[in-house]
């Protein structure tokens, strides 16, 4: 076992735990009733209480784990401006208006992000430098380009591509073939950003429950009967918020989204030149691979954040963090030695047709689906969520009357991806 790549005090909870540790569980008892139930305590759930709250509705927040246990926690911090979906694919299926909407929802998200955290003053150590998207090879290179034009067509986009020869500027390695500097982007401390509206919607008066898995949504009267491990709590509304962890109190979205394990490690301090020699502007990378590689410097600027290998059940972490410092070291030779203070895991939620839902199904609300791009998109759509709640227009997005495909068979368990994303690296890996 490769021993000397683990720095003393390893640890596989998030790295972002260290600087937002997790809350204490409240103890108090569920309220009999409330106005809206909140079921997950993630960026869709807090963004989603903190409107309601500050339009007078009473919220509770009830989560199975400890306060922000999810993805909103463990995310690489990515404020993007782009869907997962590319515009190009979404026009063929859906024809140029639609696409059209969808991809501009993407903008409005990322606008909507930076406004909140400027307003509530949210401290998540937000820098706003852009991002490099890493060409795999000459043909993704030409690609890439080519798509970059049709979506600027469409949305506000501002960015260039960089040649393989002056790649050095953006990324300390001759990995990869140049790429795209998409700007209008920035990256956060997802856990900072969690404590901070955590906080903002417990002094606006919701209460979130940790520790308290809902079991049951069931109807009752104008509202709902919520069974959770705690009790059962009456509800006028419901909204669902429960993205990759999404379980059996909801059948119908579980057999639509698919959680999709996502894993990343943090190097030990290089310092700030460092890392500066990595990644020379600071901006975020990730690549053009179907299994991408990606990695940012820490918010302090003296480490690297790295993740790969999505989807992959590799065993432990301590395993999954030597693979992951395997592609590391092909990306950047020179830290074949350094070691690694964390390795974390989280999940994200994807669906059938690579494009986040939102809408109401049998009178609950839901915002799930976000394909890796739920920081900006579960903020955005837990508000709009909300504004549905409260009966205002502002709450519907191009996003609400999508099909919500599914597969025969499929509940939640999704056995292909393993299979599927071994191929896509093995394909990824024959550049
Ligand atoms: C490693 C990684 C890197 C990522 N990088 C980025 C990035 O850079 N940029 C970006 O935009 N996105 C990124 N994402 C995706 C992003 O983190 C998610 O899309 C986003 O956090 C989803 O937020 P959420 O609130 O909907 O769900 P989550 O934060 O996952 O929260 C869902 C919560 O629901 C709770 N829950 C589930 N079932 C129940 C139940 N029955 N009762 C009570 N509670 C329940 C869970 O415990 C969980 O805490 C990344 C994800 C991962 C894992």
């Amino acid at each position: 076992m490769a021993d000397h790549l683990f720095a003393p005090g390893f640890k596989t909870d998030p790295y972002w735990w260290d600087a937002a540790p997790r809350p204490s569980v409240v103890e108090a008892a569920l309220p009999a009733s409330i106005d809206v139930a909140i079921v997950g305590s993630g960026h869709t759930g807090l963004s989603a209480a903190l409107t309601l709250v500050r339009a007078g509705r009473s919220v509770a927040i009830l989560e199975a784990e400890v306060p922000g246990y999810g993805a909103s926690t463990r995310n690489a911090g990515y404020v993007g401006r782009t869907l997962y979906a590319k515009y190009p694919k979404l026009e063929k299926t859906f024809g140029a208006e639609k696409a059209v909407a969808l991809t501009r929802e993407g903008v409005t998200a990322h606008e909507y992000i930076v406004r909140l955290v400027e307003q509530e003053q949210l401290d998540c150590r937000f820098e706003y430098r852009g991002r490099f998207i890493a060409a795999e090879s000459q043909a993704h290179y030409d690609k890439m380009a080519h798509e970059f034009e049709a979506l600027r067509r469409v949305a506000p986009m501002e960015g260039h591509m960089v040649s393989r020869a002056d790649q050095r500027t953006e990324i300390g390695s001759d990995y990869y073939y140049g790429g795209l500097v998409l700007m209008g982007t920035g990256a956060l401390h997802p856990g900072l950003y969690q404590s901070a509206l955590m906080d903002r919607v417990a002094k606006a008066g919701a209460t979130i429950f940790g520790k308290t898995p809902v079991t049951a949504i069931r109807r009752e009267g104008t509202g709902f009967e919520i069974t959770t491990s705690r009790g059962r709590i009456a509800a006028r509304d419901v909204i669902v918020a429960t993205n990759g962890y999404t379980g059996a109190p909801t059948p119908h979205l579980r057999r639509r989204v698919i959680p999709v394990a996502a894993y990343m490690i943090a190097t030990e301090p290089l310092g700030e030149n460092g890392v500066r020699r990595l990644l020379p502007t600071r901006r975020t990378m990730i690549d053009s691979k179907t299994n991408i590689f990606w990695a940012r410097p820490s918010p302090d600027g003296k480490s690297l954040l790295f993740g790969a290998r999505t989807g992959i059940d590799d065993g432990d972490l301590s395993r999954k963090a030597i693979l992951l410092h395997g592609h590391m070291t092909e990306v950047y030779p020179e830290l074949a030695n350094v070691r690694m203070t964390h390795c974390w895991t989280g999940n994200m939620g994807f669906t059938f047709d690579l494009l986040p839902h939102a809408g109401v199904v049998d009178g609950v609300h839901f915002a799930t689906g976000y394909c890796g791009v739920g920081l900006p998109m579960g903020t955005w759509l837990g508000h709009k969520s909300a504004l549905k709640v409260l009966g205002d227009k502002g709450g519907r997005t191009p996003f609400d009357d999508l099909p919500f495909p599914t597969r025969p068979f499929y509940n939640g368990r999704p056995w292909f991806l393993g299979p599927l994303l071994r191929y896509y690296a093995w394909r990824d890996r024959r550049r």
